[in-house]
């Protein structure tokens, strides 16, 4: 029971622990899932930007090519002319096609169809300053270059953003040809479809200004990739800049799959824990019944035993194992029950397998168990089928009920019914005696009187006759008087019973009876030894009944010693006082008998029982009602050098 409250904070610390990785588990895979969806729009910005500047670098490479062939041999004015419109027809990135003499001064321009005029707001004289400077340039290392970009407004209001390459004329004279190329036409033919739907692309300036840009939409500034697009003496700085914010939660799907899988899974839990909660109140439950069950079956004074169907014991509570004296362990490896009488097992097997067991459930069976140390009991055993959850019988259940103290009492109680009976005769002989006296007291005074009348009449015979019926007469009234004080004495001894009790002495009862003790021993040559301690202890009792009981036990003494087999010197009957203690005097009878036979014994106590022929058998009755009567105790021991008889009388 101490562990369930820490079985309690076990449970809650391992769940905590559960939900507490599990949500850490899921953050991280939404943390995860976040970077990945982040490191896939740059990767796509990356590729993205790539590719556009390939595209770039190519179709400029493309066009310089065909510059060059333009720049290359003789032409006419009109043949450059015809030829540079052709170009510009070709190569939407090229605008403007100039001829410059070796002073720079425009020879010749041809603009291509599809964009308005140039240098209409601001002459181009005034944006020259630039190619010039490639010009110098490129004349120098004999090489084609780019002068930086630069904006030029156009009628329209709109602007474009335009770079000049310079190439150098092959023939001698210094001439140049200056080739103008728009960066927004170079752009949006370098974007492919693909690229331009999800990404914005631009060129743009280190400090980061935008010169162009193509692609449908407008970038989020948050996933960006550059390229450097190299040109003959300046550079371009491509940049793709994905549509794409920062992943938001839940309009991603994937992050909004994990989340929605991470809250199913969180639902799951709770509800998962709610089910072990409810499993554990119901375990809890559980153990609380089979305690309950257990400590039932643990106090029961009943035996309570399970047998499977071939006879196999597979439970018996702790008060069957005292009752039979073996341990549970034992009783159910043994492959017979070991408490069966071995001269009836087979008789016992023979009921349990012929299936006739449960026959006496309701009124219960009597058999013979044998304990562990031998003893045989009488039980009482209640069997009734165990059946399982699904109504089939795995075997019988039984109570048993241990009958030995019942039969003990049984025993006591029909001694005690005996006794009763006894005393009831003895009372019924004590009734008998009172009438006796009654009935015979009316005679005796009669016999009295008349033989006082017959004296007086005698008084006027004469001489000896007279003297000798007057000697007669007067025994006949001394006779009848002795007859009457007998019957008296009966009456007095059987009405009296418990009214006389006086503190006496234990000494004065044993003088009182001592002179007739005597009398009785002389004839056997017995001896009589008595043992009192001085001063001798006092009782509380009826004197003439503890001393009549004094006789009648001495008187057996000595008759037990009159036979052959006492020798003469062994004689002596020893009549004995001590206090026990300071409620209880004890006094002791012991002779040298033969003892008392077992067949004799079993019926000592019983009244009218008697082994001699002028016996009455009521003797030993008698004493032990007597001492009884006076909440005493008669028992006695005997062997066969002699037989001791010892009651107890409350001190006084
Ligand atoms: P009774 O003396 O009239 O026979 P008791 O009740 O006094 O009746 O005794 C019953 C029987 O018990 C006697 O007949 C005798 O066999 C036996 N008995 C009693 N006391 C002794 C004794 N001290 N030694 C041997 N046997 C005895």
């Amino acid at each position: 029971m101490g562990s369930r409250p820490r079985r309690g904070w076990r449970r809650v610390l391992l769940w905590s622990l559960l939900i507490g990785l599990l949500a850490v588990a899921q953050g991280l895979l939404i943390f995860l899932v976040v970077e990945y969806e982040a490191a896939r729009m740059q990767e796509r910005a990356d590729v993205a930007a790539s590719a556009v500047a390939d595209e770039a670098r190519q179709s400029m490479a493309r066009s310089l090519q065909a510059l060059q062939l333009l720049v290359w041999g003789e032409r006419s004015a009109a043949q450059w002319r015809g030829d540079a419109a052709e170009l510009l027809r070709g190569r939407r990135e090229l605008v403007r096609l100039e001829r410059r003499d070796a002073a720079f001064a425009l020879v010749d321009a041809v603009q291509a169809p599809h964009v308005a005029t140039l240098f209409a707001a601001i002459p181009r004289g005034e944006q020259s300053l630039d190619a010039q400077t490639a010009c110098a340039g490129a004349r120098r290392s004999g090489t084609p270059e780019f002068s930086r970009s630069y904006y030029t407004p156009l009628a329209s209001g709109a602007g474009l953003e335009l770079m000049d390459l310079c190439l150098p004329q092959s023939a001698p004279d210094g001439s140049s040809v200056i080739a103008i190329f728009s960066l927004a036409a170079l752009l949006d033919a370098a974007v492919s479809a693909d690229a331009s739907r999800d990404h914005e692309l631009s060129f743009v300036e280190g400090d980061g200004a935008r010169l162009a840009r193509a692609g449908a939409v407008r970038g989020a500034g948050i996933y960006r990739a550059e390229r450097v697009v190299d040109l003959l003496g300046a550079n371009l700085m491509l940049r793709a800049d994905s549509r794409q914010g920062r992943p938001d939660l839940i309009p991603n799907v994937s992050v909004a799959l994990v989340v929605s899988l991470s809250i199913a899974l969180m639902v799951l839990v709770a509800l998962l824990a709610r089910d072990v909660g409810r499993r554990a109140a119901a375990e809890e439950r559980l153990a609380d019944s089979l305690a309950f069950r257990k400590a039932m079956e643990d106090s029961l004074v009943t035996g309570l035993r399970a047998r499977a169907l071939d006879g196999r014991i597979t439970y018996v509570n702790p008060s069957f194992c005292r009752m039979v004296g073996f341990d549970a362990a034992e009783l159910m490896a043994a492959p017979m029950p070991p408490y069966w009488p071995p001269e009836r097992a087979d008789e016992y097997k023979q009921r349990l397998l012929g299936g006739t067991v449960g026959a006496e459930s309701l009124t219960g069976r009597e058999t013979v168990f044998v304990r562990k140390n031998g003893e045989r009991f009488p039980v009482v055993i209640y069997e009734a089928p165990l059946v399982n959850s699904v109504g089939k019988q795995t075997g019988w259940m039984s109570a048993a009920v241990d009958l030995s103290e019942q039969r003990h009492i049984e025993e006591v109680s029909r001694q005690q019914q005996e006794r009763l009976q006894a005393t009831a005769r003895l009372a019924t002989v004590g009734e008998m005696a009172s009438l006796l006296s009654h009935e015979l007291n009316q005679p005796l005074a009669a016999i009295a009187s008349y033989a006082s009348g017959s004296l007086n009449l005698l008084d006027d015979a004469d001489g000896n006759e007279r003297e000798m019926l007057k000697q007669a007469l007067s025994r006949i009234a001394e006779q009848a008087d002795r007859a009457g004080r007998t019957i008296k004495s009966v009456h007095d001894f059987v009405r009296r019973r418990e009214q006389a009790r006086e503190a006496v002495s234990a000494c004065a009862l044993i003088d009182a009876v001592l002179p007739l003790v005597r009398l009785q021993a002389r004839k056997s040559g017995t001896r009589i030894d008595v043992q009192a301690p001085e001063p001798a202890p006092r009782v509380l009792a009826d004197r003439t009944m503890v001393e009549q009981v004094l006789l009648n036990l001495t008187r057996n003494g000595i008759q037990a010693m009159e036979s052959d087999a006492t020798s003469l010197d062994r004689r002596v009957l020893r009549i004995a006082v001590r206090a026990v203690n300071a409620q209880w005097i004890e006094f002791t009878v012991a002779d040298a008998g033969p003892g008392i036979a077992p067949d004799v014994a079993q019926r000592l106590f019983t009244p009218f029982f008697t082994t001699r022929s002028e016996g009455m058998g009521l003797g030993l009755s008698l004493c032990r009602t007597v001492i009884e009567q006076h909440g005493g105790a008669l028992d006695y021991s005997t062997a066969a050098t002699g037989t001791r008889f010892v009651f107890t009388l409350r001190a006084a």
